[in-house]
């Protein structure tokens, strides 16, 4: 029985090519108590695998996260699989606005302590208490009220480069320091305002709504399905859109194109570009924004050093490399002393 996933990226690649059939992306997430993440893990790995399932997927007690790429002939069966588990009967799955056939080149089904890394310790509050869910039209209207505040709940390189028009996006690194930062801008407001808040799918803000209202807040809103969802609504309902830019994701799409709006600056040069690169050089990986003339000029890489260093032999980059490790890097781009533009 395969449990886990044997192919490279590479070789799925080119089996999805090979294939020639179409993949939809697609995401969904729930909160519900979970006795055995493991089993859970195993049949959904085992069931998914069968139907051609890739993506990142993470369960735990406290719920299921799923990011996925499915064949399109499969969405229904996967549909069906879903619905035979009780907790996920009917649940709202989110459909990319841009599709990619190779946004995820694994099935990697993981169990964690947390569907999200939150930082939080969640037997201070209760998260079951959360805030009102708001559809796309009901968003729009609370936007226009002035007694409203509109928070981003995304870290700084996700609103960088696409937000609502009004939005406070924190300048932060992750969900923990946002919490912390929006709560001391809006804390004599915790009363007299709307709290409305967005996030990439809607799952952050299942957590930071529970979290203000226990801090206090009485009068918190979350915009259903986030991002994705309320693109959707605006796309096929006709509804007017307030999202500017581009909408981060995380696999390998790397984002997807509400607007056509430019609102990010290349981090080496400064000028108009919202494309997200990660460093050529293996030891590196910056994730940054970089224009395409950079990219040339740059060879895809952030600084001259990393530049230099792709140009040596291989086995030399290597041992270069011992020890290093550049994950911790990966999601800090635009904070690298090495780029030149801060906006
Ligand atoms: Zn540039
Ligand atoms: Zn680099």
């Amino acid at each position: 029985m395969q449990l886990y996933n044997k192919l490279s990226a590479q070789e799925r690649a080119a089996l999805i090519d090979a294939a020639g059939k179409d993949r939809i992306t697609i995401s969904f997430y729930k909160y519900h108590k979970i006795e055995n993440p493991q089993l859970l893990r195993n049949k959904l790995f085992l069931e998914w695998n069968t139907l051609d399932v890739l993506g990142r997927i993470y369960v735990s007690y406290e719920g299921i996260n799923a990011q996925l790429s499915v064949p399109s002939e499969n969405m229904h069966a996967l549909k069906n699989q879903l619905d035979a588990i009780d907790f996920l009967k009917d649940i709202r799955l989110n459909v990319a606005i841009e599709q990619d056939n190779k946004s995820f080149l694994k099935l990697k089904v993981k169990v964690r302590n947390k569907i999200v890394a939150d930082g939080l310790n969640d037997d201070t509050f209760d998260v079951t208490n959360i805030g009102v869910h708001v559809n796309a039209a009901e968003f729009n209207k609370l936007l226009q009220d002035p007694n409203t505040i509109c928070v981003d709940m995304r870290n700084h390189y996700e609103s960088e480069i696409g937000h609502f028009e009004g939005a406070i996006t924190p300048d932060v690194d992750t969900f923990r320091d946002s919490l912390d930062i929006i709560e001391e801008d809006l804390k004599n407001h915790k009363e007299d305002k709307n709290l409305l808040m967005y996030c990439t799918g809607g799952i952050r803000c299942e957590k930071a709504s529970a979290y203000y209202k226990h801090k206090g807040f009485k009068n918190v809103f979350q915009l259903e399905g986030g991002i994705i969802e309320y693109t959707r609504q605006v796309n096929t309902l006709g509804i007017e859109n307030k999202f500017v830019g581009k909408n981060f994701v995380f696999d390998d799409r790397r984002a997807e194109k509400i607007t056509d709006d430019v609102i990010a600056h290349c981090h080496q040069c400064g000028k108009p570009a919202d494309t997200h690169t990660n460093c050529a050089n293996e030891a590196c990986h910056l994730l940054f924004i970089q224009c395409d003339e950079c990219a040339e000029k740059m060879e895809n890489c952030c600084s001259t050093a990393c530049q230099e260093m792709i140009h040596l032999p291989y086995e030399t980059q290597k041992e270069l490399r011992k020890g290093k490790h550049a994950s911790n890097k990966i999601f800090k781009k635009g904070r690298s002393a090495v780029l030149k533009f801060k906006g």
